[in-house]
């Protein structure tokens, strides 16, 4: 597997407005629109800082993963994202090495891209997401 650069770093939001009002408004980042995934349960926006962005999540719904997530550690970092050039290999090098995986096969992911997260048991406690884009 060949990790390419960190893609984003997500980031759980108990409210959408509440962190922009500090990532956007107190730190100056530019919010490049928000975008709801149906699928995650999940309000996303991503800020560009350099090469990488930070995501914001807010649930839409409180049983979600970022709904769960929040009830159980509060709002804050949540997840790293690595961008891979090859998103299929990827999980099967990690499943070949018997590695736990939230996603067996890559899901839809916001801004077109294709993801899988790795169970943070196999990584240290850090939530992993790897991810492809066209
Ligand atoms: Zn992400």
């Amino acid at each position: 597997m060949r990790i390419l650069k960190i893609d984003h770093v997500g980031i759980a939001a108990e409210s959408m407005e509440g962190s922009l009002a500090v990532f956007e408004g107190l730190l100056g980042l530019d919010c490049a629109g928000t975008e709801t995934v149906a699928e995650q349960k999940v309000r996303t926006t991503f800020l560009p800082v350099g090469d990488s962005e930070l995501e914001l999540l807010e649930t839409t719904d409180p049983e979600g993963p970022i709904g769960k997530f929040i009830a159980a550690k509060g709002q804050g970092f949540q997840h790293i994202a690595f961008r891979v050039e090859d998103l299929d290999g990827a999980l099967a090098e990690l499943k070949a090495k018997g590695v736990r995986l939230i996603d067996e096969v890559p899901r839809k992911g916001a801004g077109g891209a294709r993801i899988a997260f790795i169970h943070p048991k196999a990584t240290a406690g850090v939530l992993v997401e790897l991810c492809e884009r066209p």
